[in-house]
């Protein structure tokens, strides 16, 4: 196995008028390629400050952050967007989607910049609803879902490009307890199916069950970084 996320001496403070915040103070992590990273900790605790700079959506205000083995912490802008494309995929809390666009055409956006003509796009598209048992609201859009809905077709574009890295944070917050353990399997098994690794953040201590590495947070340091063996089979 190799190491596919790697952060060093990582610190967020956000100013706030005079006062200054510390969301994260200073987080050394490794995750290993193909794993599942579940993120926990109490509200306010840096899961999602940590997240989204491990996606290279917000900068770090000091320390590292390399993604199979590219330091993202010092990339461009520019540079940064095209690595996002190539390389991580995103399950937003708030879904993100596109209120125009059908959710065959969301699920398809990652594949835009990949070659492939709108119609192979689409099936692709198409394919991944499908594992999360969307086929048949291919062509609704956002307003005409429910959140679980619009959450899982959030999921499906976040696989449709196959990236090397998916991050999600609180990806079945909006989900009913079976609606949570279908969304789940389908997204552990084509994890497991595709040697992608999962950053999950969740704050439910049953879902955490599920990872190979459970992380806890708290005031913005690690305060537990537990390997655990046959994870998913143990929670499922
Ligand atoms: P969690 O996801 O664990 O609930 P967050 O990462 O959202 O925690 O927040 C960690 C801390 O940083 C909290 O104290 C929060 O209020 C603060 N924080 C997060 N984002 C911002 C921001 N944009 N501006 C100021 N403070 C922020
Ligand atoms: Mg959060």
């Amino acid at each position: 196995m190799s190491t596919m996320i790697r952060t060093e001496g990582l610190k967020k403070i956000y100013r706030v008028g005079k006062e200054k915040v510390v969301a994260l103070a200073g987080v050394d992590l490794e995750i290993e390629q193909g794993e599942v990273c579940c993120i926990v900790g109490q509200s306010g605790s840096g899961k999602s400050t940590l997240l989204n700079m491990l996606a290279g959506l917000e900068k770090p205000t000091r320390g590292t952050i390399a993604i199979a083995g590219k330091k993202i912490s010092s990339m461009d802008e520019e540079r940064l967007a095209v690595f996002r494309q190539e390389n991580l995929g995103f399950v937003f809390q708030s879904y993100n989607l596109l209120p125009q666009l059908t959710a065959a055409e969301n699920a398809a956006l990652p594949l835009m910049f990949s070659g492939m003509g709108k119609e192979q796009r689409l099936k692709r598209a198409l394919r991944e609803l499908k594992q999360m048992g969307l086929a048949e609201r291919a062509g609704h859009r956002p307003s005409e879902m429910s959140g679980g809905q619009q959450q899982r077709v959030g999921i499906a574009r976040a696989f449709v490009a196959r990236p090397k890295v998916i991050f999600a944070d609180e990806p079945t917050g909006n989900l009913d307890t079976q609606t949570t353990q279908h969304v789940l399997r389908a997204m552990l098994d084509r994890v497991a199916k595709y040697g992608i690794t999962l950053v999950m953040v969740t704050h439910e201590p049953n879902l955490a069950e599920c990872g190979d590495r459970v992380v806890t947070l708290s005031d913005g340091k690690i305060i537990g970084n537990v390997l655990r063996k046959n994870a998913e089979e143990e929670a499922l």
